[in-house]
């Protein structure tokens, strides 16, 4: 599904929200809506939100083609813990299927340990695997 990878694309500086620091997730999906082609996701270090939430650990178009994630508070040290980058690793790719799974047309699965179920922290995201359950890979015919 990855057709190409890019490192130098800049966070828009519009989407920046000076009193909280973060960036407006909504707005780097149109970002990057009218800079690429094709299906796409965004990976940063900044931190995310959207309105409502103080944080988003990523965003997609639902049945768009455009997601983003963040790995800002995926990462441990964030958290003051230790650092570990397998584990960063390991959080950030389950984080980019569940938003493709999005722009896929999926929605949040209640199904335990489905990456599709909705993570509001970081124990969330470790209780989830990176795979999607027999009712999800059904949904999109796999
Ligand atoms: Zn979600
Ligand atoms: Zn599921």
């Amino acid at each position: 599904m990855v057709s190409e990878i890019s490192q130098v694309e800049k966070i828009p500086k519009s989407a920046f929200n000076q009193l909280r620091n973060q960036y407006r997730s909504d707005q780097v999906l149109e970002f990057l809506e009218r800079n690429f082609e094709g299906r796409i996701l965004g990976i940063t270090k900044e931190d995310l939100y959207t309105e409502g939430l103080n944080f988003v650990f990523g965003q997609a178009k639902m049945k768009g083609r455009v997601s983003v994630v963040s790995i800002a508070r995926l990462d441990p040290t964030f958290w003051h813990q230790p650092e570990d980058k397998e584990l960063v690793e390991e959080r950030t790719i389950k984080e980019c299927i569940h938003e493709i799974g999005h722009t896929l047309g999926l929605g949040h699965c209640n199904k335990r340990g489905c990456v599709m179920t909705f993570s509001s922290t970081v124990g969330d995201v470790d209780k989830k695997t990176k795979y999607l359950c027999y009712m999800c890979k059904l949904q999109l015919g796999l």
